[in-house]
């Protein structure tokens, strides 16, 4: 059987692990934290770099830095993962979903503007399979109506937006962006997460909410000779040992991508032929976007379709699976949603098919996929 996903050890985590639990601590903060901190801020010039213990929390820390309270509203697609939606629902927030684009499942860029109104907070765009939405646009309304950029990152790490200024990495593009590692992402640590703050006005407050609202960093760097609690909070930080796991996996990072993207490719051209039949749809990555990896999926025609698809792969001893399920009609969220019909989310709900990608999966491998594949359309 090949699986849809193995997380992938480099080799050296083992080590690391037992080097952080050796130097007696293994609270957050510790050596190991840093040492991924200074990897970020030296190969992606991230302004400040805060890991957290998942992109929820992430999340969760940039609703926080906001200050969203009841009443507030916060925009993103609908097509995502319910943390996106949730960090911002715990602040009493009410959500503006947005439908995805048609040639790809982030958010629409053209359809926000029309849901911007005072009591707009944050515009919350998805960087589904590591491929950008479209910042400048994003960038324009957020500075036209003085709200917020928070960038759900948690697929995007190692990929760029190509806009009017050149190229910037994913995640440092908003006024703040949050990462995951967890195992089925690109860079892993089993759990694990990191906020990236790159506008400066929310840094000191950030490492404030991160340690249960003490201004403990601080101590620690010797600013302050005593810790006092001085704003809310909550303990958002990770422990070192998780932080040795990633260190280990950050090392490699340029082998992993390198890899994956390899994977991707391959996937690409095997399949393009299908997609010029008017077969099935491959991913497309608009211009101003990079793609890093992350994720192969096939768009079919319909929900029959994908559900006969995905059964032939999996007699043929292949896992492929799909996930979100449009927010705005989620038993949680239905009542509260405005009647706006989301046509790409919901189709992108009922026909994408995400295929196995790992980087210990196989060129072969790759090629029996897209001719099982092949045999279901043909035969
Ligand atoms: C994985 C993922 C998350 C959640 O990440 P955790 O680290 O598991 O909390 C949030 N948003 C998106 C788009 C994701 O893919």
């Amino acid at each position: 059987m090949i699986p849809f996903n193995k997380p992938y050890l480099t080799g050296k985590e083992a080590h690391y692990l037992y080097q952080a639990v050796l130097s007696g601590k293994i609270s957050g903060d510790g050596m190991f934290t840093k040492k991924c901190n200074q990897f970020f801020e030296s190969k992606y010039e991230f302004g400040k770099v805060l890991l957290t213990t998942s992109c929820t929390d992430a999340l969760e820390l940039a609703a926080l830095l906001l200050k969203i309270e009841p009443g507030d509203e916060v925009i993103m697609p609908s097509y995502t993962f319910v943390s996106t939606a949730n960090a911002f629902a715990l602040r009493g927030a009410h959500i503006r979903f947005v439908d995805s684009r048609s040639d790809h499942p982030g958010m629409d860029e053209d359809k926000i503007e029309e849901l911007i109104n005072e009591k707009t907070k944050a515009i919350v765009p998805v960087h589904y399979a590591g491929v950008a939405s479209d910042m400048d646009k994003i960038n324009d309304l957020a500075r036209k109506y003085g709200i917020s950029v928070v960038e759900d990152a948690a697929q995007a790490i190692d990929s760029w937006y190509i806009g009017r200024d050149g190229r910037k990495p994913l995640g440092a593009c908003g006024d703040l962006g949050c990462f995951s590692f967890h195992e089925t992402k690109n860079i892993m640590a089993g759990e694990g997460g990191m906020i990236v703050i790159s506008n400066p006005e929310y840094s000191g407050r950030a490492e404030i909410l991160r340690e249960k609202g003490t201004n403990r960093s601080a101590f620690f760097r010797g600013e302050v000779d005593k810790y006092s609690w001085v704003d809310i909070g909550s303990s958002f930080l990770p422990s070192d040992i998780i932080a040795a796991f990633l260190y280990a996996q950050l090392e490699n990072i340029d082998d992993i991508q390198a890899r994956r993207i390899s994977l991707w490719n391959r996937y690409k051209n095997q399949l393009i032929g299908l997609e010029h039949q008017g077969l099935l749809a491959t991913p497309t990555v608009p211009d101003f976007a990079t793609q890093n990896g992350h994720m192969f999926y096939v768009v079919c025609r319909n929900l029959d379709e994908r559900t006969r698809l995905a059964d032939h792969l999996k007699k043929n001893g292949i896992y492929a699976v799909f996930h979100y399920l449009s927010l705005h009609s989620a038993p949680y969220f239905q009542a509260n949603h405005d009647g706006r019909s989301l046509t790409e989310s919901d189709r992108f709900t009922d026909c994408l098919l995400r295929l196995p990608l790992f980087y210990e999966l196989e060129d072969s491998q790759v090629d029996m996929i897209c001719e099982t594949i092949s045999r279901f359309y043909t035969a």
